[in-house]
């Protein structure tokens, strides 16, 4: 379900004619609707009603603060994975007590920023963490909770960047690892435990995976009672999967049949950590034909938007529906690929592509952008990223100005010795 469609020919976003705000404001652009988002949230709340999970929106889909606080405003939590998002979450209205803190890498100075902004728990990636953790709660004078992040062992049946809970990843404790890092947890004397996490990966499109790491986190949990050790939390992680082509990805309401199955006679308190499935389909990327260029084996159509811009095409050989802004009323179609300005062969957004006939000038929608999109953007080619939309209903806001040359260079600093 999104907002985005055609009325007489003509893309909109809600009732916002997606044309009338790039005449305003430039390309490239990301633009998101705001009642996309909002109901994908509430869906996601409303299918796992009976659980009543603690929703926490994982950040790095998009943390731009005006999407963050939609989700704050709704009652989610956050989940983040850098003292950057943290501090972002907090400035976006999330009580600290809805927020979680995972990631394989924290730093002594992250660990104790959220230690200090008192967050729910730490999502524990190893026993040298657990470690440093109890070392920094000690000087703090104050305990940290903890779940620790188990690593199922399975196959998520995703692309192999995406998958995060087979054995050879660098997330989480191996299965064996476990029990050990428990034992550990338990005698750290600042450490509480709070339960058990998982994150088998992004983009999963099958429940298998979730049945089996369910049920080898629920066997640990029998486990880990046997020791003496209680379980409150089970944190599921995120990972659902949504429609970008013509993927199948089980229904919210499926998803939540499993977890719910699976976790209610547990008694424990569940998390969600639900990313794609709430901005993937809430966001587009509009981009505007600078040329047209035949070349003896293809025809490329060369857009104003980059790798930089959007880098899911060159990081995952994702493919992202491609529609023109203006509905195309003759049939003729050629086959291109639609390319960005980088000096890379990887910047491309779609590669032999089947395209209705397209002119310099026009405008293009790239679709599914609303996760991963601006928040994989970089300045790669000394390029300004992109400005961000919001659109609710008649409205739209500009949420994060496009940047500008200045913006660039802005903490470039230069040495004495080149002064003259
Ligand atoms: C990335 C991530 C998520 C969100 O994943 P989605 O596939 O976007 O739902 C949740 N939890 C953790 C620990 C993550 O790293």
């Amino acid at each position: 379900m999104h907002s985005f469609k055609y009325i007489d020919g003509k893309l909109h976003c809600e009732d916002v004619r997606v044309e009338k705000i790039a005449l305003e404001i430039g390309t490239p652009f990301y633009l998101y609707s705001y009642q996309t988002i909002f109901n994908h949230y509430n869906s996601f709340k409303r299918a796992l009603k009976e659980i009543d999970p603690l929703i926490c929106y994982a950040y790095k889909a998009n943390s731009n603060m005006a999407i963050c606080k939609i989700f704050a405003k709704a009652g989610g939590g956050a989940e983040v994975v850098s003292g950057g998002e943290l501090a972002q979450a907090l400035k976006s209205g999330v009580s600290p007590d809805k927020i979680v803190f995972s990631g394989n890498g924290k730093t002594e100075k992250e660990i104790c920023f959220a230690l200090k902004s008192n967050i729910l728990m730490f999502d524990v990636d190893s026993q040298a963490e657990l470690r440093l953790l109890n070392k920094v709660a000690h000087s703090l004078g104050k305990n940290a909770k903890v779940v620790l992040r188990v690593n199922p062992d399975l196959n998520p049946q995703t692309h192999s960047y995406l998958a995060t809970g087979l054995k050879k990843s660098k997330f989480g404790f191996g299965f064996d690892q476990a029990l050990d890092g428990y034992k550990l947890a338990r005698d750290l004397e600042n450490i509480k435990i709070a339960g058990i996490h998982m994150h088998i990966g992004s983009q999963i499109t099958s429940l298998d995976p979730f049945v089996e790491g369910l049920d080898k986190i629920i066997f640990l949990m029998g486990e880990l009672k046997k020791i003496g050790i209680e379980i409150e939390y089970i944190n599921v992680g995120g990972g659902l999967g949504i429609v970008y082509l013509d993927e199948e990805p089980p229904s919210l309401e499926n998803y939540a049949q499993v977890i719910t199955s699976k976790l209610l006679k547990l008694k424990v308190k569940v998390i969600c950590e639900p990313g794609r499935v709430l901005m993937g389909n809430a966001g587009i990327l509009v981009s505007r034909v600078l040329y047209r260029k035949e070349t003896a084996e293809k025809t490329f159509v060369i857009v104003d938007a980059g790798m930089n811009d959007f880098l899911r095409p060159a990081f995952y050989q994702a493919h992202h529906e491609i529609k023109p802004v203006r509905q195309k009323e003759e049939k003729e179609k050629e086959v291109v690929d639609i390319v960005g300005p980088i000096c890379e062969s990887a910047d491309f957004f779609a590669r032999d592509r089947e395209f209705p006939k397209v002119k310099e000038g026009e405008l293009l929608s790239i679709f599914g952008a609303g996760a991963y999109g601006f928040s994989m953007a970089s300045n790669y080619n000394f390029r300004c990223r992109p400005a961000e939309i919001l659109v609710s209903g008649e409205d739209y806001f500009v949420i994060r100005k496009r940047e500008t040359y200045e913006d660039l260079v802005k903490n470039e600093k230069m040495p004495d010795i080149l002064e003259i």
